[in-house]
C-alpha cells in the first residue's frame, strides 16, 4: 500500500460519499475520516423514493445505506445536518456551515445534484413539489391520495416512476412532457412508444411535445397553463425536470468545473488531493472512448471504490459498463450501456408481450440494451455492451437462438 494520508473528509454523504468512506475502510484506510452530509438524515438510497417508499411499501429505515452504528465501528465521523461552505485548497482545509474548519490531506466532493427548478410564474405556489431528497418525497406522500388531481412535469425516470406509483395510489395523474417522446435524454423510441402506451394504459393522461406556460392559484397550486391557454387543474404538482450537479464549492475553490467536475480516471480532479465523484463529476467513460457525467446508483458505487483505491495508492477497480434501472407498474427495465450515437436499434421479443429487449448498435458493435422483464437479455447484453462486440441483428432479433448461445459466440 502507498503512503497514507492522515485525514480524508468526503463532503455529501450520499450514495457515492458512504461509497467512498466504506472503501477507504475495506482497503485497510485507518487514518481520520470525515463524512458531512448537509441532509439531517443518514446517508439513504434514492431509488426507493419515487418507488416502494413512496407507494408506502417500505419505511425510513429500510433506506439507509448502512446501520447507523456502521459509522461509529469503522470510526467514520459521520456529520450530518450540516454542509460545507467553501474549500480552502492552500490551507487543504474545508470550512462548514457551522464555522467549523475541517484540515484534509485528501478532499473528496460527492456532492450530487438537485433537482432543475421550473422558472415559470406560479411555480413558488404551495404545491408545486420536486423529488430528490427524503425530505420531499415525505411531503409529496402526504399528497398523493386517492383523487388528488396530480400534474406530473416531465417523462424522465422520476417522472414516470412517480405517475406509476400515484396512479396505482389512485390519483388522477396527467404527465405533460415538453419533449415529443418519453424518456427521450435515456433510451431510444422503440422503449418511449411501448412507455406511453403502457402509462396511457394504466390511466395515466399523458401528453408529449407540451408547453407549460405556468402555474395558476393564489394560496396554492390549483392549475397548469399550457402554450394556447388551456389549463390543466391539478391539487399538486410534481416537477421532474432533471437536475444540476452541486459543483458551486468545487469551482469556487478554483477546480475545472463544466457540467460537473472534470475527473481523471482515478477520480481526481485538477488539484491532485481533491477527487469528485457520482453525480457531481465527469469521468472519463472508458467503454466509450469520452468524458461524461452519470447520474446513478452504479456510477456512485463505483466512483467511491475508485477515488478510495487512488487516494491509497492501490490498484484501481475494474470498471463496468454503466447500468441503471427502472420500477413502474410491473416492468423492470435494465440498462446496460449508454445507446448515445447509435446507428441500429434491434428488437428482440415482441413489445405486446411485456417482455422484450431493444439493442442499440453503432457500426455494428453493441452499445447498449435496454430489457424489459428480460433478465438474460440485460445480463448478456451487458457484457457485449463492455466489450463492444459484434453481433448480426438477424441473429440477435432471433428468440429461437438464446442470449447465452449469443453471448458465447459473439466476436469482440
Ligand atoms: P446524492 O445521492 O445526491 O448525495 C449527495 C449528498 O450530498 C446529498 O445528501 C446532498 O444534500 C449532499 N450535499 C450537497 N452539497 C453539500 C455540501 N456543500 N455539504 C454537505 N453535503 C452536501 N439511480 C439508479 O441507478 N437507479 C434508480 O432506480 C434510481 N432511482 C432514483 C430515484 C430518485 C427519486 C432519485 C432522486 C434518484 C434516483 N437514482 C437512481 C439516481 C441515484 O440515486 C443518484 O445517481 C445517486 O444518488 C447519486 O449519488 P451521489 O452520492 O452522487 O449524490
Ligand atoms: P431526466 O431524466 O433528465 O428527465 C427529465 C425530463 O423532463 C426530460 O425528458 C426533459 O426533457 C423533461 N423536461 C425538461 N423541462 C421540461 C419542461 N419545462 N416541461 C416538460 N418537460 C420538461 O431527469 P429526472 O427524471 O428529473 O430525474 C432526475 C434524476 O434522478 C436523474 O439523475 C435521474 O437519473 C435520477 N433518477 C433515476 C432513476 C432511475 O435510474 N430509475 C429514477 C428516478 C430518478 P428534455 O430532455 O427535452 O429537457
Amino acid at each position: 500500500m502507498g503512503v497514507q494520508p492522515r485525514s480524508v473528509v468526503i463532503v455529501g454523504a450520499g450514495q457515492a460519499g458512504c461509497q467512498a468512506a466504506a472503501s477507504l475502510r475495506q482497503l485497510g484506510y485507518e487514518g481520520a475520516l470525515t463524512l458531512v452530509g448537509d441532509e439531517p438524515a443518514p446517508p439513504y438510497q434514492r431509488p426507493p423514493l419515487s418507488k416502494a417508499y413512496l407507494k408506502g411499501e417500505l419505511e425510513a429505515d429500510r433506506l439507509w445505506l448502512r446501520p447507523i452504528e456502521f459509522y461509529a465501528e469503522q470510526n467514520i465521523e459521520l456529520l450530518t445536518g450540516v454542509g460545507a461552505k467553501s474549500i480552502d485548497l492552500a490551507a487543504m482545509k474545508v470550512e462548514l456551515g457551522s464555522g467549523a474548519r475541517l484540515p484534509f490531506d485528501a478532499l473528496v466532493i460527492a456532492t450530487g445534484a438537485r433537482p432543475r427548478k421550473l422558472q415559470l410564474p406560479g411555480a413558488q405556489l404551495d404545491g408545486v413539489m420536486d423529488l430528490r431528497t427524503l425530505a420531499d418525497v415525505d411531503k409529496l406522500k402526504s399528497r398523493v391520495v386517492p383523487g388528488a388531481r396530480m400534474v406530473v412535469v416531465g417523462a424522465g425516470y422520476i417522472g414516470l416512476e412517480a405517475a406509476a406509483v400515484a396512479v396505482k395510489l389512485g390519483a388522477q395523474v396527467t404527465v405533460l412532457e415538453a419533449a415529443p417522446r418519453v424518456l427521450g435524454r435515456v433510451a431510444g423510441p422503440e422503449i418511449s412508444r411501448f412507455y406511453e402506451q403502457a402509462h396511457r394504459e394504466a390511466g395515466v393522461d399523458l401528453r408529449t411535445g407540451v408547453s407549460i406556460q405556468g402555474f395558476e392559484g393564489t394560496d396554492r397550486v390549483r392549475g397548469v397553463r399550457l402554450a394556447g391557454g388551456v389549463v390543466v387543474p391539478c391539487d399538486l404538482v410534481l416537477a421532474g425536470i432533471g437536475v444540476h450537479p452541486n459543483v458551486e464549492i468545487a469551482h469556487a475553490a478554483g477546480l475545472l468545473v463544466g457540467d460537473g467536475i472534470h475527473t481523471d480516471g482515478q477520480a481526481r480532479t485538477a488539484h491532485p488531493d481533491v477527487y469528485a465523484i457520482g453525480d457531481v463529476a465527469r469521468r472519463p467513460l472508458v467503454h466509450y472512448h469520452r468524458d461524461g457525467r452519470l447520474e446513478s446508483v452504479h456510477n456512485a458505487i463505483e466512483g467511491g471504490k475508485i477515488a478510495a483505491a487512488a487516494i491509497l495508492g492501490q490498484p484501481a477497480p475494474v470498471l463496468e459498463t454503466p447500468w441503471f434501472w427502472s420500477d413502474q407498474y410491473e416492468l423492470k427495465l435494465q440498462t446496460a450501456g449508454l445507446w448515445t450515437g447509435a446507428d441500429e436499434m434491434v428488437v428482440r421479443g415482441d413489445p405486446a408481450t411485456r417482455a422484450f429487449a431493444v439493442f442499440y448498435l453503432k457500426e455494428g458493435r453493441i452499445l447498449a440494451v435496454d430489457a424489459v422483464n428480460s433478465g438474460p437479455e440485460f445480463i448478456v447484453g451487458k457484457k457485449l455492451a463492455a466489450s463492444a462486440s459484434r453481433v448480426a441483428p438477424a441473429v440477435l432479433a432471433d428468440k429461437s437462438i438464446s442470449m447465452k448461445d449469443i453471448g458465447a459466440k459473439a466476436v469482440s
